[in-house]
């Protein structure tokens, strides 16, 4: 079969950005024939990709125009300059940019793509939160819909929780921290206050980070002589015990380039590991990952589709309402992060 010399050429193109060391050459082959026809109509249609880093590496190499963390997607979102954005990440994070770019239409790719920490609390929770704990601010983690933002009084990531909450403490003795229960454990501890006393938790769980074995982790530090284990602040207080670093996404990527160790295990989602390989190419990493199953519901196909022909389903609103509360409470984060 004869290849044509635009996909010879997106085929180079995707080389150089590490992803053929993750997959077999007629993979490669049939992922540009889609990058190709995404980044043709990205143009035609003036449309951004916003891709999150659990997002499949195809999507980040091959299509992605912005590419992070929620920290820094939500930062992107605010300097966009298109029409129309299509949101390869979950559905709270699609509200986020919505919300910061109301005049766009913003698609997410697959309805399906939700969380299971923004489905654990909803506006109703954190009113009655509130009423139990009168003048506690509450700081809300980003992985929620809008409508819980917009209840709240600060949104936070796992990038800048730590920073907020320490903030919020000189002027407040209780702080309210929801969803994410295990970082919640986590900010406690390193902040040195008690849980249910000074910090009030939920018992929200990202369903990747909860399941992690602590056990897996000490036989791999010994086996690999100078291995360095990462891990998301979104896992349970065992795991981190472990840990040389615990962080955000973006946290881990700038530990691992300041670093130099005999090998890395990122204890997060699979995609990650992946994305870092592409970026440090010299370095060494070691399996131990989970699959998001609403990060990955997304696929190039699917960007394809929703770029020629948008459903109205997957156009995101966020009430006009609820968007100005949230969107108050995701600049608080910028102004306290800052
Ligand atoms: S990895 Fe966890 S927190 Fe992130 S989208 Fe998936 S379920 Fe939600």
């Amino acid at each position: 079969m004869e290849i044509s010399k635009e996909i010879l050429k997106e085929m180079n193109r995707l080389r150089e950005t590490g992803l053929s060391n993750m997959c077999a050459e007629n993979s490669l082959f049939e992922i540009a024939k889609l990058t190709i026809e995404i980044n043709r109509l990205k143009k035609e249609k003036n449309a951004v990709i916003c891709a999150h880093v659990y997002q499949r590496p195809e999507i980040i190499a091959g299509v992605g125009d912005f590419s992070g963390d929620s920290y820094k997607l939500a930062k992107d979102a605010v300097n966009v300059k298109a029409d129309k954005i299509i949101f390869c990440g979950v559905h709270f994070m699609a509200e986020t940019a919505k919300i910061l770019n109301p005049e766009k239409k913003v698609y997410i790719p697959d309805t399906e793509a939700g969380c299971s920490l923004s489905e654990s609390i909803s506006a109703a929770d954190i009113k009655k939160l509130k009423k139990m704990h009168p003048g506690a601010p509450v700081a809300t983690y980003i992985n929620t819909s809008a409508k819980t933002k917009a209840e709240s009084d600060v949104v936070v990531t796992s990038a800048n929780a730590e920073k907020i909450l320490t903030r919020l403490f000189e002027k407040h003795k209780k702080v309210i921290f929801v969803p994410d229960r295990y970082m919640g454990i986590n900010l406690a501890k390193k902040l040195n206050k008690k849980i249910g006393k000074d910090i009030i938790l939920w018992e929200g769980k990202c369903i990747v980070h909860e399941k992690f074995n602590a056990k897996l982790i000490r036989e791999e530090k010994k086996r690999i002589s100078g291995l360095l284990a990462l891990a998301h602040s979104e896992c349970p207080a065992e795991i981190i015990k472990e840990v040389d670093f615990m962080g955000g996404t973006g946290d881990m990527m700038r530990y691992i380039e300041k670093t130099q160790a005999a090998a890395y295990m990122l204890i997060t989602e699979c995609a990650m590991g992946e994305v870092a390989k592409m970026r440090f190419p010299s370095k060494n990493f070691v399996s131990m990952c989970r699959l998001c199953p609403y990060m990955k519901t997304i696929t190039l196909e699917k960007v394809l589709e929703t770029l020629r022909n948008p459903k109205k389903e997957q156009e995101v609103n966020v009430e006009e309402a609820v968007a100005v509360k949230a969107k108050k409470a995701i600049e608080k984060m910028f102004e306290l992060a800052e």
